[in-house]
Parts: structure tokens; sequence; C-alpha cells
């Protein structure tokens, strides 16, 4: 027979824990109850969720038509080029034709 290290109680020898307020009779003599501080890893924020795949109907249109629209300007740029060329070289000409009547 052994008396509980916490409250007195009288309980049998192998007996570990106190059936009255269940201090470890094995363990050290009435540890101070610590209060858990630890602060929860609850702060930490929720992972970005990914864009869909599929991108939406609008965007898909606009980068069409900014594609579409890339590709008109290319090929007015060009276009321009030429005409700008030919028209230097029709200059040219004229000149020298006015040049030598
Ligand atoms: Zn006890």
């Amino acid at each position: 027979m052994a008396d509980c290290k916490n409250c007195g109680k009288v309980l049998p020898e192998d007996w570990r824990y106190c059936p009255n307020c269940g201090q470890d009779q094995w363990g050290p003599a009435s540890p101070p109850q610590e209060e858990r501080t630890e602060t929860p890893p609850s702060n930490v924020p929720p992972p970005p969720t990914p864009p869909p795949r599929e991108s939406p109907a609008w965007l898909r249109g606009m980068g069409y038509t900014f594609g579409s629209w890339l590709l008109i300007a290319a090929v007015a740029i060009i276009v321009f080029i030429i005409l700008s060329v030919v028209f230097v070289s029709c200059l040219a000409v004229v000149s020298q034709n006015a040049g030598t009547p």
C-alpha cells in the first residue's frame, strides 16, 4: 500500500496513476502543470489556388485579336516599306527624267 504523492489517497503499490487525482506515482512528484503557450501554426496562409487551365473566352478572344492585329501591323509595315522603296525609286526615276529632258 502507498499513499498518493499528490492527494495522499491510499492506493495499491502497483498502481501507477491515482484513481482520485490522476497523479503519476512513478513519475516525478506533482510536477507543475505548465500551461501550453504554444501558438498553433495557423497563421500560415493557405496556398494560392492555381488558375484554371482553360483561359476564359474573352481572354482567348483578346489574344486572337491581338495576334491578328499584330499580323496586320506587320503586313502593313512591310507593305509601307515596299511602297516607300518603290516611291523613292520612282522619284529618282522622275528626277533623272526631269534632269534630262
Ligand atoms: Zn491522488
